[in-house]
C-alpha cells in the first residue's frame, strides 16, 4: 500500500514537471513572438537552465539567423600583430604589468605573408588585433600595413581593425588607410562593474564615446561584452544586449570571460573546473541565441572563447545564432605569447589543413561559407539606407 503510493507520488510529480516544462516552452515562443520584448523577458530568456528549453532556444536563433542573415558563415583570418600594450586590465593576460610575457610586434613581412595567405585561400576580409599602443611609430605602422594589405589585394580583401582606443584623428588615419570596420568591446555595459575590472584611468565614458567617435569616422563599428564576469547578473547581460540595440552596432564581438592566471582577476577566482567551464559555456551560447533573437540582423562572431571551453564549442555558437567565425592565421612562433586568458588555443596547425577540416565541419551544420567576399551585415546596409 504504502508502495503503490510511493508509485503514484512520483508519477505524479513527473506528469507536473512534464507541464511544467510545456508551460515554459510556451512562454520561449510567447516572448519571442512579442513586438517589443523587455529587459524582463530577456533576463527570463538568459536563465533558461532546463535542457530541453535551453534547446528549443537555441533552435529558434538559428531560424531568426537563417531568416535575417542566411545560412551563410563569413571568415575573418585574424592576425595578433603586437602583444605590447600600454593598459592593465584587471583580467588580460597581455596586461602591461604582467612581467613574464615575451613581448613582440610582428615584423611586416609576416604579418603581409598571413594576409596573402588569407587572400588566396579565399577569406572575403582580415581583423588586425593587438595590445593598445598609441604612439606615433604604432599609428605609422599600422597606416602602412593597412595600406600594403589593400595593395596586395588589389583593394579585395575587408579589414576590420580591433586595437584599442584611440584618438579620433587614428581613427581617420587608420579608416583613409583601408580599414572598415573597428571592432572595441564595450566588455560590460554595467558602470560600476566596468570600474571594478578596470584601473581608475580606464574610463567607461571614453569607451562609450570611442564607439561613437568610430561610427562618425565611417566605420562599421562592432562591439561586444564578456559573459560571465564575476559579479555579473543576467541583468548585467540583458543590459548589455539593449546597450548593443540602443548604439545601433554593426556587428558583436562576445565571448566568454576566462581567468587567466598572472591577472588580478584570475588569482583571486582560484580554480577554473569543468563544472565552471560548462557554465561559462552554456551561459556564453545562451547569451549569443538572445542576442540574435533580440538584435536579428548584425553580424555575430562565434569566439575563440567558446572554442577554448570546448573543442566544438566554435560549431556550437554557429548553433546558437552566429554567422562569423575568426580562424587565428597568426604565424605560428607569436601565437604562444597572445594569451589573453588560460587555455587560449594556438595549436601549432597546417593552416592549409586547418581551412579544410573548418570547411568540412561547417559543411557539416548545413551551412555554406562565404569565401571571397566582405560579408557585411545586413544591419549595415539596412542602416546606411536610413
Ligand atoms: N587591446 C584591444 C584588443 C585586444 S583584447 C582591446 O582591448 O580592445 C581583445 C578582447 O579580449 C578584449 O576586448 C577582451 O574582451 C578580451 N579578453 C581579454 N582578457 C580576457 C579574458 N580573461 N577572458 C575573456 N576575454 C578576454
Ligand atoms: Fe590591453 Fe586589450 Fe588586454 Fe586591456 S584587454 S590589457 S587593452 S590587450
Amino acid at each position: 500500500m504504502r508502495c503503490d503510493r510511493a508509485v503514484d507520488l512520483s508519477y505524479r510529480i513527473k506528469y507536473l514537471s512534464t507541464i511544467n516544462r510545456e508551460v515554459r516552452m510556451i512562454a520561449i515562443h510567447d516572448i519571442v513572438e512579442k513586438e517589443r520584448i523587455s529587459k524582463e523577458d530577456l533576463v527570463h530568456l538568459l536563465s533558461i537552465e532546463d535542457e530541453e528549453a535551453v534547446k528549443t532556444l537555441f533552435d529558434i536563433a538559428y531560424r531568426i539567423k537563417g531568416e535575417n542573415v542566411g545560412r551563410r558563415v563569413h571568415l575573418r583570418g585574424i592576425i595578433e600583430m603586437s602583444n605590447i600594450c600600454v593598459k592593465n586590465c584587471f583580467y588580460c593576460g597581455i596586461r602591461k604589468d604582467n612581467k613574464s610575457v615575451e613581448r613582440y610586434t610582428m615584423e611586416e613581412a609576416d604579418v603581409l605573408a598571413s594576409a596573402e595567405w588569407a587572400y588566396k585561400n579565399g577569406y572575403g576580409s582580415l581583423v588586425l588585433q593587438s595590445g593598445e599602443r598609441t604612439d606615433e611609430t604604432f599609428v605609422s605602422y599600422v597606416e602602412k600595413l593597412l595600406k600594403k594589405i589593400k595593395k596586395l589585394s588589389r583593394g579585395k580583401l575587408g579589414i576590420t581593425i580591433s586595437l584599442g582606443e584611440q584618438r579620433a584623428d587614428t581613427y581617420r588615419r587608420w579608416f583613409e588607410a583601408g580599414a572598415h570596420r573597428y571592432l572595441l568591446r564595450i566588455e560590460t555595459s554595467n558602470k560600476e562593474l566596468y570600474r571594478k575590472i578596470h584601473p581608475s584611468d580606464h574610463k567607461f565614458d571614453s569607451r562609450v564615446k570611442a564607439l561613437k567617435d568610430l561610427r562618425e569616422t565611417g566605420y562599421q563599428v562592432g562591439t561586444g561584452v564578456m559573459i560571465g564576469l564575476p559579479g555579473q547578473t543576467m541583468k548585467d547581460l540583458a543590459d548589455d544586449i539593449i546597450f548593443f540595440k540602443e548604439n545601433d552596432v554593426d556587428m558583436i564581438g562576445m565571448g566568454p570571460y576566462i581567468p587567466h592566471h598572472q591577472t588580478p582577476m584570475g588569482e583571486r577566482i582560484g580554480d577554473f573546473d569543468i563544472h565552471k567551464k560548462r557554465n561559462q559555456l552554456m551561459l556564453g551560447l545562451k547569451m549569443l541565441a538572445v542576442t540574435r533573437i533580440y538584435l536579428k540582423d548584425v553580424n555575430m562572431a562565434s569566439t575563440t572563447a567558446l572554442e577554448a571551453l570546448s573543442p566544438e564549442g566554435r560549431e556550437l555558437g554557429l548553433l546558437a545564432g552566429a554567422n562569423v567565425v575568426m580562424p587565428n592565421i597568426t604565424e605560428v612562433s607569436y601565437k604562444a605569447n597572445y594569451t589573453l586568458y588560460d587555455g587560449k588555443p594556438h595549436k601549432n596547425e597546417n593552416m592549409d589543413e586547418a581551412i579544410s577540416v573548418l570547411e568540412e565541419k561547417i559543411r557539416g551544420l548545413g551551412e555554406d561559407i562565404g569565401f571571397n567576399s566582405w560579408g557585411d551585415s545586413p544591419h549595415f546596409y539596412s542602416r546606411i539606407q536610413g
